[in-house]
């Protein structure tokens, strides 16, 4: 679809306006950054992969009884999503020590944890998205306390149902990020994208990296491991 110019343009997602102002058309890019825009490449292909495989994920998500902003698939790189006002929180997820975390607490990556754990960044470019905790989010008003309630209820059993769904592909999901948004009448729903761009994803026989971090890490083979990803969430489709 012909569109005119972005209301948005983000590093890896173009955002337009439609005639309905409470819809957004949503546009994946191949151009791909990290470490706060200090990187930046291109992956081939990647707008297709991540635009095809969040809309499939919310979909799935939506069956599951959790709320996301997404109304359907335009076109290859393009999706129909509903207008919200994002929350200014990176939400993370996490099953296995890795990335930030792994840093952090000088730990080798792939410990399996008992139990998920949750965190929240202030998503703030200027500050590099620091780590913020619950009251510290409420005292800033990026959100109140029930509010915060329902994303972590909803970030928890989105875990679960996604852990679920790769580990039938033989895929472990290792830890991802959410975003949450809000309609007009309040209601938080989750928006955003669930794609190797936000997620860690490793191979569950080999524990061969099947998302971004080839990208982040210069590891090689990143188109290939995106490939990878969206022909095992295929295989499964019927
Ligand atoms: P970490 O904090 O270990 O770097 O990231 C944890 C998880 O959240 C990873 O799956 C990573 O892909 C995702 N994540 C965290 N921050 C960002 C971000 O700014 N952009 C994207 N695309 N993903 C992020």
């Amino acid at each position: 679809m012909e569109l005119e110019k972005p209301i948005y343009e983000g590093k890896a997602k173009r955002v337009y306006k439609t005639e309905d102002p409470a819809r957004l058309i949503v546009e994946y890019k191949d151009d791909a950054t990290a470490f706060n825009g200090q990187k930046r490449g291109t992956i081939a292909g990647k707008g297709v992969i991540n635009n095809r495989m969040s809309n499939y994920l919310m979909q799935l998500l939506e069956e599951k009884g959790i709320p996301t902003h997404f109304v359907r698939e335009l076109s290859e790189r393009q999706a129909l999503v509903k207008r919200v006002t994002i929350v200014p929180l990176e939400v993370i997820v996490r099953n296995i020590a890795a990335g930030s975390f792994a840093q952090h607490y000088g730990v080798a990556e792939g410990i399996v944890f008992d139990a998920p754990t949750i965190e929240f960044s202030y998503k703030n470019d200027a500050l590099g998205d620091p780590l913020i905790n619950s009251s510290h989010a409420v005292a800033l008003h990026l959100a109140t306390p029930e509010e915060l309630a329902t994303i972590r209820d909803y970030a928890l059993r989105i875990d679960a149902i996604l852990s679920d769904f790769w580990a039938e592909r033989g895929v472990t999901l290792v830890d991802f990020k959410l975003e949450f948004g809000r309609l007009p009448d309040g209601t938080i729903i989750l928006a955003d994208e669930i794609s190797p761009d936000t997620c860690r994803l490793w191979d569950s026989a080999t524990g061969e990296k099947l998302d971004k971090d080839r990208f982040r890490r210069d590891l090689g083979g990143v188109e290939q491991a995106y490939a990878e990803v969206m022909e095992r969430l295929r295989r499964h489709e019927s």
